[in-house]
């Protein structure tokens, strides 16, 4: 049996999910394929968070990418709830990353906001504690402020990536779920790919495999320096309201419980939790909320990331077989709309958005493994 579309989409993360539904919402005829079981998937241990803070420090090209995706949110938040019908917990009246010195706030204020830096909706401001204090009273004595950008915000990313699967579902887009692509075949005006006894064939095809992506982007002639980084977050029963903004490593869902994160660890492919790293996570934690020092852990976790040598996304054709994509970013919560509503209309048109050619596959060079510094 063979099926035939536009464009395959072999990943049902949340970059698959989110250029499929965007390319069957173009009018494209689209399959994703989605792993099994033990394959690594970001998508469902993140941290939920809608970030522009110290985004593209040193990257132009990623902190307009970044802000544009931002913007593009509530559009997307508001068509992403007609299609699916659920409630991601879609947030963005600001977030907050909480500093505990002063050295430590001239420090992260000097590099978001150094002098002459435009006063815009993404400017970063500092905000003292004696302030925080008056709508989050639980704050701690240790703490010295805030930066605050009125841009960032949050959504329940598990609830997330649901609403992209029942949008999928509702647009007629075709999940193959517990199929692994072990090779893609390129073939006369398109590829192939065999799962489960079909040949699936498209004429676009996007890797949106996450962590698999590197392998499968050689049958393509893609060379993806993509490497696991692990992030270890906990949650806490649920309590009374203690902060009322998301804040980088620390945030409160809806429901109360409280969650902590998250590690930047370059141990591989390795998914053990490390009580040394969740003691550290909770002891920051409780310097600024000493109330969370009472609270019931309820469950604990790692996942790993999909990071590059320089912690910028990769947007890239196939020189050697045009119409070959592949996609990636560490930042896939934040940049869901704008892979929706951009990405995959570009990529049906067989280009990458304009802005974004700076984040090539090639950038890395001779790329062995290394795993150098990364920007957050
Ligand atoms: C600890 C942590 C915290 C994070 N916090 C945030 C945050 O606050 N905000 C934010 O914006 N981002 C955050 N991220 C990043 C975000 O989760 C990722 O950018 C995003 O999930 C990447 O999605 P993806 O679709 O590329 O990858 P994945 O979610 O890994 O999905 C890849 C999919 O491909 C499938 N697959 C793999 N190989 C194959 C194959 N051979 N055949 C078929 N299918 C295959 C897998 O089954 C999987 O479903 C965080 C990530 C981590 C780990």
């Amino acid at each position: 049996m063979t099926d035939t579309y536009d464009l395959l989409v072999v990943g049902g993360g949340l970059i698959g999910s989110a250029v499929a539904w965007g390319a069957a919402a173009a009018g494209a005829r689209v399959v994703v394929i989605d792993g099994e079981d033990a394959a690594y998937r970001a998508s469902v241990g993140n941290f939920g968070l809608l970030w522009t803070q110290g985004k593209g420090i040193k990257s132009p090209a990623y902190a307009e990418w970044t802000r544009a995706a931002v913007r593009l949110w509530p559009e997307f938040a508001d068509l992403l709830a007609a299609a699916s019908g659920i409630d991601i917990g879609f947030e963005q009246r600001g977030g907050l990353h909480f500093v505990l010195s002063e050295a430590e706030a001239e420090k992260r204020m000097a590099q978001l906001a150094p002098a002459g830096s435009p006063k815009d909706d993404f400017a970063v401001e500092f905000i003292p504690a004696d302030i925080l204090r008056t709508t989050m009273p639980d704050l701690g004595p240790e703490v010295y402020g805030a930066t605050f950008c009125r841009r960032d915000g949050a959504v329940n990313p598990l609830l997330l990536l649901q609403a992209l699967r029942v949008a999928l579902a509702n647009s007629g887009v075709t999940t193959l779920t517990g199929r692994s692509v072990d090779d893609i075949r390129p073939s006369a005006g398109g590829f192939a790919v065999s799962v489960g006894g079909r040949e699936v064939r498209a004429g676009r095809l996007l890797l949106a495999a996450g962590l698999g992506s590197r392998d499968l982007g050689r049958s393509v002639g893609l060379d993806l320096a993509i490497f696991p980084q692990r992030g270890q977050l906990m949650i806490s029963a649920r309590t009374t309201p203690l902060l009322d903004l998301p804040a980088s490593a620390i945030r409160q869902n809806r429901e109360g419980t409280i969650m902590l994160g998250s590690t930047q660890e370059n141990v591989g492919f390795d998914k053990s939790i490390g009580l040394p790293q969740l003691a550290a996570i909770a002891q920051r934690a409780v310097r600024i909320f000493p109330r969370i020092a009472e609270l019931d852990l309820v469950r604990s976790w790692s996942c790993l990331r999909v990071m590059t040598p320089d912690g910028y996304p990769i947007y890239q054709q196939s020189e050697q077989y045009p119409g070959a994509f592949a996609a990636t970013a560490h930042s896939g919560v934040t940049l869901a709309g704008i892979h929706a509503l951009a990405l995959a209309p570009a990529l049906l048109s067989g280009t990458i958005p304009q802005g974004v050619e700076a984040f090539a596959a090639d950038r890395f060079g001779d790329w062995q493994g290394h795993t150098g510094g990364s920007e957050h």
